[in-house]
């Protein structure tokens, strides 16, 4: 049986796999779940263990009662707790590397027996916490602007503690907003409330729902983040592949089943609720208002609005409260055949099922002095419009679960910043981005289709009159072109002596049939709404906790989850 469809131990043990459909029915009756059955915590964390590609289901077992050389009956559980592959020798052997937390029955004298050994110790508690509970008097409300996995968590997570959030949502619920959205990719028609940026799940709903990120987490939030994902539906491997996916269909239906358990808690999840004002009395919050001309009051609202929310970020300005210009990215996305990328980087074993489509990550620091570096790379999936604007064009990338489309395709972008490239104010990234997105519109034939050239022609300086053997995945549809002119000439620059490098590690990367398509302007928020790093609360105005992507304090779903928990207990911890 395929390693990753085994049934494993501590998955069953934990009680999370198979639990979507029992959870959906409770969701529907509004009942929340009980925490999962308490279990003694392995103890003994072993890692480095490695294990064949198709080890058999008894293979991991097996492989950790030799390692601690112990009896089979000694060992009482285990938990596979992380897995990554080690491709370093593609073309004689790709093996699986495993972390795994282990109980044995005596677990002082093993851990004694093995001191000297680095990669046998104590088993960190990677067991969420709770921090608060809210107190039964209690009769503020906390409010959460925007409804992406930052105000997602931040909601869930005051939602188990008791106290009862109010989510506003400028876009729709998954279900309108999938419909929307489609409607662009489709028909050419943008609905500005509800895209690819806007609604239920954020930015990164209509993605490759990549899990994984580089933050420090030493309290162990993403595990918390998984953890919930796998309760809501997601698929339970995401909690020890080392580069879990969840993939745009699956998400959908994720983020709908925490959303009602967050209503099933107390909460409320209002949609199509723009806040349009900040209502603020002597350096403090007091709440809300919305376009609808509500307003609600409370003394603790959290901002997790993503990075396209331009008019918030432009009334926050207004509004007086602290933001500041923050480093972004700009550039192209690439296509390749996925095939290509499988071969280059896992050698005989491209295609094998344990192992998927392969991804990568290049970065070349350019003689200009510009990095350039691959961005949010989508295996076997599609380039995406991602405009949230009227008359704009914007590219990013998704994936199915199953990766399985014809192309790879990653953003290939070149960091910029406030000082040097965009110096005129706090929201001059923003205008930044508005001036390309638009200019893409315009090359792209006004009618959201983007702008797009063959790699072979951007290298030699021509413009492209037909594609090659790489089919564009983009949506509507692609018009090719010059793109020397839809980047500032340092970014041009930089990637037309990127690309060959990255054909060195990548043969054929830098191929004539390649696609790029124009503008990837949104890789981060330009702007940081800055926060004080003990109380998470904005410098100048209290009670308001700025985070997530929008803040400039995540990049990525995982992040910007665990930003959420965070901040959800600084709020807690405000409101007791
Ligand atoms: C196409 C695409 C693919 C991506 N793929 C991945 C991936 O595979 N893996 C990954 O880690 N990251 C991915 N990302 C990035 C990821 O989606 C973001 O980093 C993440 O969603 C940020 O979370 P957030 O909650 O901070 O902000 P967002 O997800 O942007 O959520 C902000 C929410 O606030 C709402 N909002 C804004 N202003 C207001 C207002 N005034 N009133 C009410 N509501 C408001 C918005 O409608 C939005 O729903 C992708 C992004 C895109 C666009």
């Amino acid at each position: 049986m395929p390693a990753t469809t085994q049934p494993l131990t501590t998955i069953q043990n934990f009680g999370v796999g198979g639990m979507a459909p029992s959870y959906i029915a409770r969701m529907a009756t509004r009942n929340p779940l009980p925490d999962p059955p308490a279990r003694t915590p392995p103890v003994i964390r072993i890692t480095e263990l490695p294990l064949p590609l198709d080890y058999p289901p008894a293979a991991l077992r097996e492989a950790i009662v030799q390692r601690l050389a112990i009896a089979e009956d000694e060992l009482l559980d285990f938990t596979l707790f992380k897995r990554s592959y080690d491709a370093r020798k593609k073309n004689t052997g790709i093996v699986f590397v495993c972390i795994v937390d282990v109980s044995v029955r005596d677990e002082p004298a093993v851990l004694q027996r093995l001191a000297g050994d680095r990669h046998v110790g104590p088993a960190p508690d990677t067991a969420y916490h709770t921090v608060a509970q809210a107190p039964a008097h209690l009769k503020e409300r906390p409010i959460i602007v925007g409804f992406g996995p930052c105000g997602l968590f931040a909601a869930l997570l005051l939602a188990q503690m008791g106290f009862k959030p109010i989510v506003l949502e400028r876009g729709r619920d998954v279900r309108r907003r999938t419909r929307d959205t489609w409607a662009l990719w489709r028909k050419n028609t943008l609905i500005p409330e509800s895209n690819v940026q806007f609604g239920e799940g954020g930015a990164g709903l209509f993605s490759d729902g990549k899990l994984y990120s580089q933050i420090k987490d030493p309290k162990f939030y993403g595990r918390k983040v998984m953890h919930e994902f796998v309760r809501a539906g997601a698929p339970p491997e995401i909690l020890y592949v080392s580069k879990p996916h969840i993939g745009t269909f699956r998400l959908t239906g994720v983020v709908a089943a925490m959303r009602e358990e967050i209503i099933a808690l107390g909460g409320e999840v209002r949609f199509e609720s723009k806040v349009t004002d900040m209502l603020i009395e002597q350096g403090q919050v007091a709440g809300v208002a919305l376009e609808s001309g509500e307003t609600l009051h409370s003394r603790h609202v959290v901002l997790a609005l993503g990075h396209s929310s331009r008019d918030t970020l432009r009334m926050l300005e207004r509004r007086g409260v602290f933001l500041e210009a923050k480093p972004f990215a700009i550039g192209f996305r690439i296509e390749h055949p996925q095939s290509l990328i499988d071969a280059a980087r896992l050698g005989r074993f491209a295609g094998h099922p344990e192992l998927g489509a392969a991804d990568y990550k290049l970065v070349h620091h350019a003689r200009n002095g510009r990095a350039v570096y691959s961005f949010c790379m989508c295996p076997g999936g599609t380039v995406v419009a991602a405009t949230s604007e009227p008359g704009r064009v914007v590219t990013n990338g998704m994936s199915q679960y199953s990766r399985n489309e014809r192309n790879a395709n990653a953003g290939i972008v070149v960091g910029i910043n406030p000082e040097k490239d965009f110096p005129g104010g706090t929201l001059a990234g923003v205008a930044l981005q508005e001036a390309l997105e638009s200019a893409a519109y315009v090359a792209g034939g006004s009618n959201y289709c983007a702008p797009a050239q063959l790699v072979g022609d951007f290298l030699r300086g021509v413009p492209s009159t037909q594609l090659g053997d790489v089919l564009p995945s983009y949506k509507p549809g692609v018009l090719l072109g010059d793109l020397s002119q839809s980047l500032p000439a340092y970014a041009i620059e930089a990637i037309r002596e990127a690309l060959p490098v990255f054909g060195k590690q990548i043969r054929g990367f830098d191929g004539a049939d390649a696609v790029l398509t124009g503008v990837e302007s949104r890789t981060s928020s330009p702007v940081r709404i800055t926060r004080d790093a003990e109380s998470l609360q904005s410098l100048n105005v209290r009670g308001l906790y700025p985070c997530g992507e929008g803040a400039g304090y995540a990049g990525g779903i995982l992040s910007a989850g665990v930003d959420g928990i965070k901040v959800a207990e600084a709020v807690a911890r405000g409101l007791c």
